[in-house]
């Protein structure tokens, strides 16, 4: 077999693959090594090998036998998580070995089935994250992949049957609409002590605000990407203005609020609430 039929066929693999995988598409030893030799493919280890271009991540994983999983992998897809410490999460599959990783962080997952090389699979990832980390990192991965359409009903149905009892409220708390991770977070956050939260409410004259508390606080997130630009923050101003002028409080939190300095955000929202009613608004 040619050097360029197996590059094609590690392409179609995400650049990772067994050498039997390779023997059963009809390349020889000779062919393998071939390759190797001219540095169109890399051994990874013992029988499994790359692309010089694979994902490194993806090549990490293939290192210990298995596929990227958990956080690492919903990071890969896309989806918004939090950050956190950077450890790569490794699915091996109910059946595998863990091979010897000195000084590595990896986490090892060892969910039934057969794990491949790649990524893990969305909703499989996210089950694995709902036993893996704490229920906010769950709940913000869980509602963005939902938001970006990653999740058909199917899939939430079956998320909800096998993840871990304690983490089932957090399955039908969520919604499809987050605008991002953010206002997950602090939507569940809020949830948590007890506040009620309308999200996402249409108010005329205003727009469309993130949330809505006791019908009169406004509460707005502006995430990491948005809201940065003089236009931008005047139109943030207008919006502010024009529901001053129908009675709403509103209060603004950026990524670092929420993120580091939670308790700030909690003390600020506890107090606009305790006061009394605007009279303007019923
Ligand atoms: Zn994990
Ligand atoms: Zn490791």
């Amino acid at each position: 077999m040619s050097t360029a039929r197996i590059i094609e066929i590690l392409e179609w693999r995400e650049g990772v693959a067994h050498r039997r995988a390779l023997i059963r598409a009809g390349a020889s030893k000779a062919d393998i090594a071939c390759a190797i030799l001219g540095g169109a493919i890399v051994r990874l280890r013992k029988g499994v090998y790359a692309l010089p271009a694979a994902d490194p991540l993806v090549a990490v994983a293939a290192r210990h036998g298995g596929a990227v999983a958990c956080i690492s992998a919903l990071r890969a897809h896309g989806i918004w998580v939090l950050d956190g410490p950077n450890r790569p999460h490794v699915w091996l599959g109910g059946k595998g070995r863990t091979h010897a990783h000195p000084d590595c962080r990896c986490i090892d997952h060892h969910d039934a089935g057969r794990a491949t090389f790649g990524l893990t699979p969305v909703r499989l990832a996210l089950v694995q994250v709902a036993q893996c980390c704490d229920a906010e990192t769950f709940f913000v991965a869980y509602e963005s992949a939902w938001r970006l359409g990653k999740l058909a009903p199917a899939d939430r149905q079956w998320i909800r049957s096998v993840v871990p009892a304690r983490r089932r409220w957090l399955v039908d708390l969520a919604r499809g609409d987050a605008d991002s991770g953010l206002e997950s977070l602090v939507r569940l956050r809020l949830v948590r002590i007890g506040i009620s939260v309308e999200p996402q409410v249409l108010i005329v004259g205003v727009g469309r605000v993130d949330f809505l508390l006791s019908g009169r606080l406004i509460v707005e997130v502006d995430g990491r990407e948005n809201h940065d630009g003089q236009s931008l923050r005047h139109k943030d101003l207008v919006r502010d203005a024009a529901a001053a002028a129908l009675g709403y409080d509103t209060l603004r939190f950026d990524y670092a609020l929420v993120v580091y300095e939670w308790a700030t955000v909690e003390r600020a929202i506890l107090a606009r609430l305790s006061r009394a009613p605007h009279p303007f608004v019923g």
